[in-house]
């Protein structure tokens, strides 16, 4: 690229590969599990500002064709992703009308699970 005068290169650094082969997992990653979400849409809150489906970090939300009483579109879950939710809770967070929330799912035996790590461990 030439910017009067300048001469610039964007390459991909050979570095870059290089530095995240030696990425690694946290070192208690085991002990942590990934929570699940299931999200709730409150559809007469809902102005479709797309917040909630532009800043999912797993982007699993879209505009779907259902409307409000108002006529707005509602965010739906993308096909297939329906699993996808790790109840982060960011669209909660963005959500300028309050419209969405989520549920966290406890999944069976999780508790007693983590008590019996919890034990392991002492
Ligand atoms: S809780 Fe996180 S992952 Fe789940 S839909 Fe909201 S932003 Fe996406
Ligand atoms: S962020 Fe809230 S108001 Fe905006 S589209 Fe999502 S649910 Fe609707």
């Amino acid at each position: 690229m030439r910017i009067q005068g300048y001469e610039t290169s964007i390459q991909t650094s050979p570095q870059v590969g290089e530095e995240m082969r030696f990425w690694r997992k946290p070192l208690d990653f085991d002990k942590h599990k990934i929570p699940k979400g299931k999200v709730i849409v409150i559809a007469e809150r809902c102005k479709a500002c797309g917040f909630c489906y532009e800043f999912c970090p797993k982007d699993m939300l879209e505009e779907s064709d259902q409307r409000n009483k108002k006529g707005y579109k509602l965010p739906k879950i993308k096909e297939g992703m329906e699993d996808d939710c790790i109840a982060c809770r960011h669209c909660e967070d963005i959500c300028p009308e309050f419209g969405i929330y989520i549920e966290e799912i406890e999944e069976e035996g999780e508790d007693e699970e983590k008590e019996k790590k919890e034990k392991e461990e002492e």
